[in-house]
């Protein structure tokens, strides 16, 4: 492709409504334009690198055996209400009624096709021998985003590979997870991308479930739990302490409880500074409905409530915060003065909080908290659990290490589903006995437009993008450094015409602009290899080959270069 030929609108300037890196250098290397907020255009460039990156991803499913089929992005509303996800969605699932003839039909476009898929498998599923089977397509989806932002990282519409399996047994189940997991490791790498996979929460299947794949990064919104010296990583929602149970015979303590008026305190941080003391030293009590049971939950003050820790400890499916009305059943007091030493449903506690030594809870009682309150000897305590989230620091769950975090960007997320979609939708099939079970299900999902955004994210340098040569819109940029030298012109267009004939992807920048000018938009666009033509080089017979990554230029025979250069593209594509 010749540069006059394309649309490459660089920009110098930085946008000034781009906040993170990816963002502003996808607009200045002319790679994206904004329709609205949540909507962009690819670009030539931009657009290219999705495809290379499309292309990976077809090859390693296939490898995979995964098959390709594509569906319908506009779904019938029906399907979602049998599987309860128009509510689950709320509003981030886009609907609408249309009109067709004298029919109103209620419409949804697809946030991903677990509805469309497993209706589709239970009219084309019979036979366990048909099993197992995984499919996959390559479709835009769409999302309500709340707040779409960071340029194409979150958009409300954007490309997922979405894979399904279908099994008769779990075996079946973890072959197709395994195989599906080790595709996305191969994927990534592939695309030059830094990746670690994390443990996420499980859901119905419960035990190693779920991972999501996460780019490290500094603008990541996402918190993965890491130990350096084991490995084991997890999202924030997932992710266990090895913290254990301490020592629960009581510790003693000559202070009394005592009642202290706290007008108008209701929140945590409130009653610490009224009262002078650490966040710490507070017993934080929770009032939760699992399985539509209030029950009672005991953290440290300083502490954040982990939902599937407590689902998990209590041994129930479903939890939410209890209501006002509860809250007063239980506690005899509005929202914000509960405590455990007269609450009338039961509560657990974490580890923590058995080590508090004359902590200040809720009196419930309106308007009034208790100090020197003693577990174990104020309320009881029999046992205690992992039910925060991980902080820094935090033991390792796995071996004697400590636990930190890094900011992490999701590209993917692999998915034990279980029978949950193919019982809501009847998706069956026959054993050998003639006998009728639910499909055994896996879903699979990668952002392919957060494999680019995760790439210009963290592969670029104060100039601009660095791209891997797997996924970069072209290969190879030639630059002669005066188009209107014949002899200049002569050498770059014979290049240009040998690299594309040896299958090379080259972008030749024959702009008439100053040499400086052009090897600043090299480097804002970031094609891995710069071959130059020009100057006292050509005079020597040789032109420059160099690196968008650094090191130095190597000075190739004229003849040579076409050879060089596209042996240097190869062998770096398999590197990777
Ligand atoms: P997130 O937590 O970031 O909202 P998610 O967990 O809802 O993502 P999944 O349903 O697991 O996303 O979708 C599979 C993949 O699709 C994600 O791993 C991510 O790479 C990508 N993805 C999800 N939402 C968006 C979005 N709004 N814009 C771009 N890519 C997205
Ligand atoms: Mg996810």
């Amino acid at each position: 492709m010749r540069w006059s030929q394309t649309l490459i609108p660089t920009m110098k300037e930085v946008p000034s409504d781009a906040e993170v890196p990816s963002h502003q250098l996808m607009l200045r290397a002319g790679l994206i334009r904004q329709l609205m907020a949540g909507a962009y255009t690819y670009l030539p460039l931009g657009y290219r690198s999705i495809r290379k990156a499309s292309d990976i991803i077809r090859q390693e499913m296939d490898k995979a055996g995964a098959v390709e089929l594509f569906m319908p992005a506009l779904q019938p509303i029906e399907l979602f209400e049998r599987t309860g996800r128009k509510e689950a969605f709320g509003n981030v699932l886009i609907n609408f009624p249309i009109r067709r003839r004298d029919n109103e039909l209620h419409m949804a476009l697809g946030p991903t096709h677990e509805e469309v898929v497993t209706d589709l498998m239970s009219k084309l599923i019979n036979s366990y021998r048909q099993l197992p089977i995984t499919v996959y397509q390559i479709q835009t989806k769409f999302r309500n985003e709340e707040r779409p932002r960071f340029g194409v990282l979150r958009t409300s519409e954007f490309l997922m590979k979405d894979a399904y399996s279908f099994g008769t047994s779990i075996e079946q189940l973890d072959e197709s997870y395994q195989k599906m997991y080790d595709a996305y490791c191969r994927i990534y790498s592939r695309c030059g991308l830094e990746y670690i996979p994390v443990e996420a929460e499980s859901g119905p299947i419960g035990g190693d479930a779920s991972h999501e794949f996460m780019i490290p990064a500094k603008n990541g919104e996402d918190s993965i739990v890491r130990c350096e010296s084991c490995g084991y990583a997890a999202n924030l929602e997932r992710a266990d302490t090895g913290r254990k149970q301490p020592e629960l015979a009581g510790k003693s303590s000559a202070t009394e409880v005592a009642t202290v008026e706290t007008p108008g305190l209701g929140s945590i941080e409130a009653v610490a500074e009224f009262l002078k003391i650490e966040t710490s030293q507070m017993i934080k009590t929770l009032i939760f409905l699992a399985d539509e049971k209030p029950v009672g939950v005991l953290l440290r003050g300083d502490h954040e409530a982990n939902e599937g820790k407590i689902r998990r400890a209590l041994n129930v499916t479903a939890l939410e915060m209890a209501d006002e009305e509860t809250i007063k059943n239980v506690t005899g007091a509005a929202v914000g003065f509960a405590g455990p030493t007269s609450l009338k449903c039961s509560f657990i506690v974490d580890h923590d909080v058995a080590a508090i030594v004359d902590g200040v809870t809720g009196a419930n009682e309106v308007d009034k908290h208790l100090t020197g309150v003693n577990p174990g000897r104020d309320f009881e305590v029999q046992e205690t659990f992992d039910l925060r989230d991980a902080e820094n620091g935090d033991p390792c769950p796995r071996c004697d290490g400590t636990l930190s975090f890094v900011h992490g960007i999701e590209v993917g997320h692999v998915f034990k589903l279980g029978t949950k979609y193919s019982t809501a939708l009847e998706a069956e099939y026959l054993d050998e006995k003639e006998k009728r079970h639910p499909l055994i299900m896996g879903c699979y999902g990668i952002g392919v437009n957060r494999i680019i955004a995760g790439l210009a994210e963290t592969c670029h340098d104060e100039n601009g993008l660095i791209w891997p040569m797997t996924v970069a819109p072209y290969e190879v940029e030639l630059i002669p450094l005066n188009v209107k030298d014949d002899d200049v012109m002569k050498h770059a267009n014979r290049i240009y015409d040998e690299l594309l004939a040896a299958g090379v992807d080259v972008l030749m920048d024959d702009r008439e602009a100053r040499p400086g000018f052009k090897f600043k938009d090299a480097d804002l666009v970031g094609i891995p290899l710069r071959v130059v033509v020009g100057g006292k080089g050509l005079k020597d017979g040789i032109a420059e080959v160099k690196w968008r990554k650094g090191g130095d230029a190597e000075r190739i025979a004229l003849a040579d270069v076409t050879n060089h250069v596209a042996e240097l593209v190869r062998e770096e594509k398999n590197r990777l």
